[in-house]
């Protein structure tokens, strides 16, 4: 089940997308099944669940007593981080996807430059109708950028957005093409400043039930959960 899924998946969307298979609430030995299927990159939204992963595959290897077992899996996170939980988080993953405010971003900066790491970032942006939804705002971002950004240990490699939870296709369409108008700002911004990191390019937009109009619209990266490994539990 999960194998059809992750094939299906990796035959369906355009080579210039990255699916990044969301594997949080579900067990390790389904990011197993689902990496025996081909999938590489893999989605936690919580520092707990991450690390228990992470020490679950160390444990792997050495039952196994393949050192490079799983080697090239690649974490991403997520979810809500607080500034408390970076050293379960970032030694461990190649891309933070949610970094939703300037205080986060600055103390991944921090934490970076103590611990020799440059960190890939995405901001997280507020897109959805929701209130719920965190993340920077299209004026936030603004802010950010006009600011004497002077990150050395944080490269934003772009954006990441979640629509509203809906079935009404044409508010969805809004919502990521609120997203598309951010990363326009976010370019305008890189050509007047040495302070944002080159190559801005990655999109992260589409879950489960709005993929397919997210890679229409120009997504790079796509985050599936349910859709591969069920529900949450
Ligand atoms: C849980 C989660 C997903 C995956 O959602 P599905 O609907 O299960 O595909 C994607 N992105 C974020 C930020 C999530 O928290």
């Amino acid at each position: 089940m999960i194998n059809e899924v992750i094939q299906r998946l990796h035959r369906e969307l355009p080579a210039t997308v990255k699916l990044v298979a969301v594997s949080k609430f579900h067990p390790f030995e389904a990011i197993e099944e689902a990496y025996q299927a081909g999938q590489r990159a893999f989605g936690e939204s919580r520092p707990q669940e991450l690390l228990a992963k992470v020490k679950r595959l160390e444990e792997v290897r050495a039952e196994r007593g393949e050192p490079d077992y799983m080697s090239d899996i690649e974490w991403h996170f997520i979810g809500h981080l607080q500034t408390n939980k970076l050293k379960m988080v970032l030694p461990y993953v190649s891309l933070v996807q949610s970094v939703d405010s300037v205080r986060l971003l600055e103390a991944i900066d921090k934490w970076g430059a103590a611990n020799g790491m440059v960190i890939n970032v995405l901001l997280e942006c507020h897109i959805a109708a929701e209130e719920s939804k965190q993340g920077f705002s299209e004026e936030e971002l603004t802010d950010l950028l006009s600011s004497d950004m002077h990150y050395k240990n944080v490269r934003i490699c772009g954006l990441m957005g979640m629509a509203t939870f809906t079935e009404d296709e044409a508010l969805i369409c809004s919502d990521f093409q609120r997203l598309l108008d951010m990363q326009q700002i976010l370019h305008d911004w890189i050509g007047e400043s040495a302070n944002v990191h080159a190559g801005c390019n990655e999109l992260s937009m589409g879950m489960s039930d709005d993929y397919p109009t997210a890679v229409a619209m120009g997504s790079t990266i796509v985050r599936i959960g349910s859709m591969i490994f069920g529900e949450r539990r």
